[in-house]
């Protein structure tokens, strides 16, 4: 048995040497499979769950040993393959389409909903006609930000899209994403506060505005009204941290490992109504990764939340990289 097999199984070093398989293992079953094989002269590959010493799925293919086509069987080749992560992947994916047929059914199930009551006679009354076309409208533009937001986060998790880094300072960027949400900030009578000086970091324009859109998106969508929102940054040698702080609703503790996580929402129906798609926040962290900066929340539960970020500073070695190239 090799140092790894002897990993796996949690051996130590020699100790199956000289002894048969129902002496090493306690799974029966391996054991079993091993005899089959050098009876039967047939090979066989089975899936077996190993616990302990570590829950791991393997597949082990044994093959008998015979020095000549029909001679007898001298021994048993087992080769293991670790199929954990393989198998944790599949689920990951499954797991993944389960989520997003599931999310793509819900507006299309209240379109078709009000559609039907349009034919059903709704028309007739043009009030209610008009508000179930609204209602159609915005769920319409729901599912075209949900297919925005997949495209968006599948092509970063691919790594096809090259990031364009250059000279970035983050305080016009940011002004910039307030302009869009005047209006609601106004609705909602909420202050903003910007603290950025003028330290430049090496980032991608695009990607960064969409980093701010998404937490400052986020901080207007889940502060109650009359609350605030404050935008600052610490330098961290050669990195600068960006926090995006607001006075809103907080995550619970429960959820704040969990938060970055595709179609993860605190609360669904409050995301739901927000127009949240549970995507901006996985979009973020594939973002700042990229740029190979960190991306974490601090948040007290009706306090308010603040999530941090950050970026590598430009220096102007950087630029010359990319000149040489
Ligand atoms: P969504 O489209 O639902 O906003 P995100 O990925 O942007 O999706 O965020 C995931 C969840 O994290 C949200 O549904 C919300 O529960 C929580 N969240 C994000 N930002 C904040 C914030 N600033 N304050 C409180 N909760 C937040």
């Amino acid at each position: 048995m090799n140092p790894v097999a002897e990993n796996m199984f949690g051996l130590k070093p020699g100790t199956a040497i000289g002894k048969f398989p129902r002496e090493v293992w306690r799974e029966f079953e391996l054991a079993e499979i091993f005899h089959q094989v050098f009876v039967t002269a047939e090979p066989k590959e089975r899936e077996i769950w190993l616990d302990p010493p570590a829950k791991r799925l393997i597949k082990v293919q044994l093959t008998p040993i015979r020095m000549e086509e029909e001679g007898e069987t001298q021994g048993v080749l087992a080769v293991i393959r670790d199929l954990t992560r393989l198998r944790h992947l599949e689920t990951v994916r499954s797991d993944f389409v389960a989520n997003v047929s599931h999310e793509l059914r819900t507006p299309l199930t209240s379109i078709k909903g009000f559609i039907e009551t349009l034919l059903d006679g709704g028309l007739s009354n043009e009030e209610s006609a008009r508000r179930f076309l609204t209602i159609i409208s915005q769920e319409t533009d729901r599912l075209n930000r949900l297919i925005n937001d997949l495209l968006d986060l599948s092509k970063l998790e691919s790594g096809r899209t090259e990031l364009n880094q250059t000279r970035l300072y983050l305080a016009p960027l940011v002004e910039e994403v307030r302009q869009t949400m005047d209006a609601r900030l106004a609705e909602k009578r909420l202050s903003f506060s910007v603290e950025l000086g003028s330290v430049a970091v090496w980032a991608d324009e695009d990607r960064i505005r969409e980093v701010l859109v998404n937490l400052i998106d986020n901080a207007v969508k889940y502060t109650p009204e009359g609350g605030s929102i404050r935008i600052m940054e610490i330098g961290r040698g050669n990195e600068q941290e960006f926090i995006v702080c607001d006075t809103g609703f907080g995550i619970p503790k429960e959820s704040l490992g969990r938060i970055f996580e595709r179609f993860y929402r605190v609360d669904k129906a409050r995301s739901r109504e927000m127009g949240g798609t549970g995507l901006g926040l996985s979009i973020v962290k594939h973002i700042i990764e990229r740029h190979k900066g960190r991306v974490w929340v601090e948040s007290e539960l009706g306090k308010g939340s603040s999530f941090h970020f950050t970026l590598p500073k430009y220096e102007e070695r950087l630029d010359k990289r990319i000149e040489h190239k």
